[in-house]
C-alpha cells in the first residue's frame, strides 16, 4: 500500500467538501483583546479583531490573573512535576478543587488538564462503574460527552435535543432499580440555546436517574457566582455532577468535575485519563483559583456581557444579517454552505481585519454551517458597527441570504 498517497486523498476529499481546517496563527496580545495580530505567509502580520474566542469575559488578560500566574512560576517553577499520584499534587491544585466545589455547592471537586479529559474520564469511569448502567444522552451533547459515553461501554440512548418528554419516554422502558445517567449541556455552544434544566432533573428524578451537567459555557458567565445556568435556575443541587472548564470564560485551561464526596472519589480512583497524566501546571491552577475567585463577586463583566451579546443581535437584525436564534451570549449567523462559510470568513479576514472561524460539517449539520460570534466585555460599540458594515459587505459581494429586516 502507497501509505501517503491514502493519506493525501483522504485530505483531498476533506478540501474539495469545503470542509479542510486552516487554523489562523494568531499572535495574542495581552491588554489589546479582542484585537491581535494574524500572522500569513508573504505579508508582514495584519491587525484583526477576534470574534470567535471562547475567552468570553476577556478573563485570560486579566492582570489578577496574570499576576497570580506570574506569582505561581517564580514560586513553584514551571511545571507540576508529575502525575497527582506521583508528586504532582501542588497546593494550587487542591485550592482550586476546593474553591470549585464551593462555586458548585457540592462537597468535592476534581481537576483534569481539560474540559474534554473531564468529560470522557468522568463519564467514562462512572457509566462503566455502575452494574449495566444505561445512559440518556442529548442529541446535541458535544464530543467529549460522547466520547465518554462511548469509552464506559455502557447501553445509550439519544433524547431529542432538550427534550424532556422524549427523555421521560426512554427513561420510562427500564425498572426504577436499573442504574441510569442523564447528561447533557446547558449553553449549548453552536446554537446558543439553554437547556431545560429543572424540567430535565424532574424526569430523572421521577425515574431514579443521576444527572450529569456539562456547564463548559455558562461557568463564569451565568449565576450570581458564576457557576453556572445551574445557579442562575436555583437547580444545582438537583444535579449528580456539575463539569465544567477553566478555559472558556475562566480564561486559562483545564476542567473539573463537581459533586459528592463519593462521586469524585470514585473518579479520582479510577479514571485512566485522570490518573496517568501529569497534573497542570501550577502557574494555570494558580491562574484559574484567581480567575474562579474573581468572578464569584464581580458582575461587571457578566453584565456587561449580556449587554454586548444583545446589542450585537440587534445590530444584526437591523441590518438584515440572518442571526439564528440564540437566547446566550452566542451569536450565530447562518451561512447554510461550506464553502460559501469559508469564503465569507476568508473575506472578512483579508479585506476587512475580522477574524471568524468558519463553522462546519460536522461540528455542525450540513446545510447549517454557520459564522458564530462570541462578543465580549471589550467588543466595544465601534468594533460592532466595524464587523456590523464587513458582514453587509461581504453578504452582497457573495450574494448570501438575507433576513426580511
Ligand atoms: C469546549 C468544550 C469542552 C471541552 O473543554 P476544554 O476545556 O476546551 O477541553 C467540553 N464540553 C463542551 C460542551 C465544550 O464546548
Amino acid at each position: 500500500m502507497d501509505y501517503e498517497t491514502f493519506f493525501q486523498d483522504r485530505i483531498g476529499s476533506l478540501k474539495q467538501e469545503g470542509r479542510y481546517r486552516v487554523f489562523a496563527d494568531l499572535e495574542r496580545r495581552a491588554g489589546d483583546f479582542p484585537h491581535a495580530l494574524h500572522h500569513a505567509e508573504d505579508t508582514p502580520p495584519q491587525p484583526v479583531t477576534v470574534w470567535c474566542s471562547n475567552d468570553y469575559l476577556g478573563m485570560g488578560q486579566n492582570p489578577l490573573v496574570m499576576d497570580a500566574m506570574c506569582e505561581a512560576i517564580r514560586q513553584c517553577g514551571a511545571g507540576a512535576g508529575g502525575t497527582r499520584n506521583i508528586s504532582g499534587t501542588n497546593h494550587y491544585h487542591v485550592l482550586l478543587e476546593r474553591e470549585l466545589a464551593d462555586l458548585h455547592g457540592k462537597p468535592a471537586a476534581l481537576l483534569f488538564t481539560s474540559g474534554y479529559i473531564s468529560n470522557l474520564a468522568a463519564l467514562g469511569t462512572l457509566a462503566s462503574l455502575l452494574p449495566e448502567c444505561v445512559v440518556f444522552s442529548d442529541a446535541l451533547n458535544h464530543n467529549s460527552m460522547i466520547a465518554g459515553i462511548r469509552a464506559s461501554g455502557a447501553a445509550k440512548h439519544i433524547f431529542k435535543h432538550n427534550d424532556p418528554a422524549d427523555l421521560d419516554r426512554l427513561l420510562a422502558r427500564y425498572p426504577r432499580d436499573r442504574a441510569k445517567l442523564v447528561a447533557f449541556e446547558s449553553v449549548y455552544s453552536m446554537d446558543g440555546d439553554i437547556a431545560p434544566i429543572a424540567e430535565l432533573c424532574d424526569v430523572a428524578e421521577r425515574h431514579n436517574a443521576l444527572t450529569y451537567l456539562d456547564e463548559v459555557h455558562a461557568v463564569g458567565m451565568y449565576g450570581p457566582h458564576g457557576a453556572g445556568v445551574a445557579e442562575r435556575d436555583g437547580c444545582m443541587h438537583r444535579l449528580t455532577v456539575i463539569e465544567g472548564t477553566l478555559g472558556k470564560a475562566f480564561g486559562v485551561m483545564g476542567g473539573y468535575v463537581a459533586a459528592s464526596e463519593a462521586v469524585v472519589d470514585c473518579v479520582r480512583s479510577f479514571a485512566h485519563s485522570f490518573i496517568f497524566t501529569t497534573s497542570l501546571a501550577p502557574s494555570l491552577a494558580a491562574g484559574a483559583l484567581a480567575s474562579v475567585r474573581y468572578l464569584k463577586t464581580s458582575q461587571i463583566e457578566r453584565a456587561r456581557h449580556q449587554e454586548r451579546a444583545a446589542t450585537l443581535k440587534r445590530l444584526l437584525i437591523g441590518a438584515g444579517i440572518p442571526i439564528m436564534p440564540s437566547v446566550s451570549h452566542i451569536v450565530p449567523v447562518l451561512v447554510g454552505n461550506p464553502v460559501l462559510c469559508k469564503q465569507a470568513s476568508d473575506e472578512l479576514m483579508t479585506k476587512h481585519g475580522i477574524y471568524v472561524q468558519p463553522i462546519n460539517y460536522p461540528t455542525v449539520p450540513r446545510g447549517t454551517e454557520r459564522l458564530r460570534f462570541t462578543p465580549t466585555p471589550l467588543h466595544d460599540d465601534r468594533t460592532m458597527a466595524d464587523l456590523v458594515s464587513a458582514l453587509t459587505s461581504v453578504w452582497s459581494r457573495l450574494g448570501l441570504d438575507r433576513m426580511a429586516a
